[in-house]
């Protein structure tokens, strides 16, 4: 078999149901929702699915965000739902707006124009304040502050196999930073200018410190497991403007909250914000959060949740079950294999209650792209240095 090393990277933090391990202790986490009242319905359905596959074990606390004070049913619902602490928060209006400096009227006009030519989601303002506030704030809200993970989820997604073992501790354990699920191609019509930004910012703030050192210290020979995966999204630049488009989708998220609040990140957003791209144009705070993940943290920090089922609007991936409490040995082998990671035989799931022998992260999807080898000798760490 053809040796696929990025996979070594990145193995599942199980292949088999594990039994949940009640008596560890917890990470500093939380499961995180932003939702409406209007929502109780889909935001139920989300915790339900969550508790049973996974929190019915562990207990972390749920932080509901609302940028609207919350109903009284909304919270009686989730008391009664979530088996660990439930806590009600509201995000300030400044959180939740425009930038004080920024002329509201052009703004405004721009998100009308940007609806009628049919930008997806673009004529909403405030879809615009959703993705500026998982973009920045979210990160620094004082509601999360006292947490080091978030475990980010929405309203009306399933979760479909048993999570068994604690996801915060395995990526504490193993030196992850950010891990996802799905990953997409992003509309280019809400982001013409985002990625030309970000180079403009790395431009000015990072290439003349980390990265050039990198280059000049290690050029050619710097170990590929260290490579930034900005090369895996593809790119290009300075000005040659090129990003793929691929992104990991964000609604599923388990990031660690210092990452994002850290000054490398911080000041990235802020640039951003400077820009106006958030208004004048409707940058997604997926496409913001992988772009900074492939330009600011190594490959092996990013964890894909490849064993988890996971279902948003139509988008899904299902792997297929492991044998249920079994380790994966070599008996089993050669039996099934993983579409996800063909070398990984058998399934990985623990339980799913969807079909992982039909179903699985579909083509269409950009997850073959962010897992290819960097074998190609242009992505190497010196010509992308140089490119910037
Ligand atoms: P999509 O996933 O991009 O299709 O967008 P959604 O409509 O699902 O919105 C993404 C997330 O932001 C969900 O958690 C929504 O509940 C939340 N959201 C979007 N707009 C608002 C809003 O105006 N107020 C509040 N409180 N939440 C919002
Ligand atoms: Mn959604």
């Amino acid at each position: 078999a053809v040796r696929q090393p990025y996979r070594e990277l990145d193995l599942p933090f199980a292949t088999s149901c594990q039994e949940p391990n009640v008596d560890a202790p917890r990470e500093n986490a939380a499961i995180v929702m932003l939702a409406r009242n209007t929502e109780l319905e889909q935001a139920l359905h989300s915790i339900v699915s969550i508790e049973k596959h996974f929190n019915q074990w562990y207990h972390y606390p749920v932080v509901f965000l609302n940028d609207e004070k919350w109903d009284d049913v909304f919270i009686e619902t989730m008391k009664e739902t979530v088996s660990g602490e439930a806590r009600f928060e509201v995000i300030s209006k400044e959180d939740w707006s425009y930038p004080k400096w920024m002329d509201q009227e052009k703004a405004k006009q721009s998100i009308a124009e940007q609806g009628r030519k049919g930008i997806i989601y673009a004529g909403l303002e405030t879809y615009h304040h959703m993705c500026r506030f998982f973009s920045g704030k979210f990160f620094t809200i004082d509601a999360l502050r006292d947490y080091k993970w978030y475990w980010r989820v929405e309203p009306g997604v399933d979760f479909y196999c048993s999570i068994t073992y604690d996801p915060f501790a395995e990526m504490e354990k193993n030196g992850k930073v950010y891990g996802y699920t799905i990953s997409l191609w992003e509309e280019e019509a809400t982001c013409p200018s985002l990625f030309r930004r970000i180079s403009d910012w790395k431009e000015s703030h990072l290439l003349r410190t980390t990265e050039l050192w990198k280059a000049m210290l290690a050029p050619s020979w710097v170990p590929w497991p260290f490579r930034s995966l900005m090369s895996w999204f593809g790119h290009r630049d300075k000005h040659g403007d090129a990003w793929s488009l691929c992104h990991y989708w964000s609604n599923f998220e388990i990031g660690s909250l210092d990452f994002f609040r850290a000054h490398q990140y911080q000041s990235l957003y802020q640039s951003l914000e400077r820009s106006g791209g958030f208004y004048f144009e409707r940058w997604g705070d997926a496409a913001v959060h992988s772009l900074a993940v492939a330009m600011l943290l190594d490959p092996h920090q990013v964890h894909h949740f490849e064993d988890f089922g996971y279902r948003h609007d139509d988008f899904y991936q299902c792997p297929a079950n492991a044998p249920d409490g079994q380790l994966l040995d070599s008996e089993l082998l050669g039996k099934t294999s993983n579409k996800h990671s063909p070398e990984i035989q058998g399934g990985i799931g623990c339980r799913c209650e969807c079909d992982g022998t039909k179903t699985s992260n579909v083509p269409g999807y950009c997850l073959a792209k962010v897992k290819q080898p960097t074998t190609n000798k242009k992505l190497g760490i010196l010509e992308w240095a140089k490119s910037w």
